[in-house]
């Protein structure tokens, strides 16, 4: 195995999962906070790897990519776990659920490519996979391993992402990646705390994001969610779109696509009704101050 968490066996001892930056430190036997990563036998292991919760033909613009090969298909697979708890969590039931809260089969990697094949046999706007629903990269192993079949049979990849990882997982997924969609759920650590996330976490997603818009390789697009009452001043969407532009030495105003989305009550947040739809577009024209290619979604 090569990747962040290849170490060498300390059956006995605990390991800090290096994945992301909540940085588990796992007893052995020991489940990850995101439910997805354990450490077996003296290594952290994805447990989740190829287990999938959903599998389904979408629109590509569903995942949202609005600039990406418009007008196709692509198969979207889904297990379970995440490394946020977001208390808006739109895929809370298997973003937010462990092994025995959900129903799961094994697809291995060349079954996922064979079945997608299949697809596009069928229908030929058919283009790739996509990673998606739950946190895709708590088990980036079989994001990789279906990543690299894909490509040997001329499937495109797509990842829809937190982003919220250590660059470690990055580069193992280097150039495997066609597209994503990462979010940028908000712009400070406050945010990100109220996600579950570590003071680190904002900063990885800043990397994830910068990395992905300088790759030639990837296209990219950027999705945040307004939720009413937490992200929805002007001043904090100005800094966000700011410097989303500012990437790829300024390139990113033109190359780089912003969603600009409406909440609905989900999970541990219904304390507050969904975001006015005013509210979502006003955001969305700030965003446009400094991006050339702004959407509104759930609107
Ligand atoms: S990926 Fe999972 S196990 Fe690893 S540090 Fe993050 S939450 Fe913990």
């Amino acid at each position: 195995m090569s990747g962040p968490d290849a170490r060498p066996a300390e059956k006995n001892s605990a390991l800090a999962c290096t994945t992301c930056p909540r940085r588990c430190r796992l007893a052995p036997g020991a489940l990850g906070a995101c439910r997805a990563r354990r450490n077996v036998g003296g290594a952290i292991v994805a447990e989740s790897y190829g287990r999938v919760t959903s599998l389904a033909l979408d629109p590509v613009e569903k995942k949202p990519l609005a600039r990406y090969l418009p007008g196709t298909l692509v198969v979207s697979v889904g297990s379970y776990g995440c490394n946020l708890t977001c208390p808006f969590c739109q895929n809370w039931e298997i973003a937010q659920a462990g092994e025995k809260d959900v129903r799961w089969r094994t697809v291995a990697p060349d079954e996922l490519v064979a079945a997608t094949l299949e697809a596009r046999r069928r229908d030929p706007r058919v283009f790739g996979i996509a990673h998606t629903y739950n946190e895709p990269l708590v088990a980036w192993e079989y994001v990789r391993d279906c990543a690299e079949l894909a490509h040997e049979a001329g499937l495109a990849n797509v990842l829809v992402s937190n982003g919220c990882c250590e660059p470690g997982v990055l580069d193992a997924l280097d150039g495997l990646i066609d597209a994503a969609n990462i979010d940028l759920k908000g712009f400070s650590d406050a945010f990100y705390a109220s996600c579950g996330g570590t003071s680190r976490s904002l900063a990885c997603v800043r990397g994830t994001i910068e990395r992905l818009a300088a790759d030639p390789r990837c296209h990219l697009e950027v999705t945040t969610l307004v939720v009413p009452g937490m992200n929805d001043g002007e001043a904090e969407m100005e800094g966000l779109a700011s410097w989303l532009a500012s990437l790829d030495g300024g390139r990113a105003r033109e190359t780089l696509t912003h969603h600009v989305t409406r909440f609905f009550p989900h999970w541990r947040l219904t304390d507050r009704g969904p975001t006015p739809v005013a509210d979502v577009y006003r955001l969305a024209d700030v965003s446009r101050r400094h991006l050339a290619h702004v959407f509104v979604g759930n609107c």
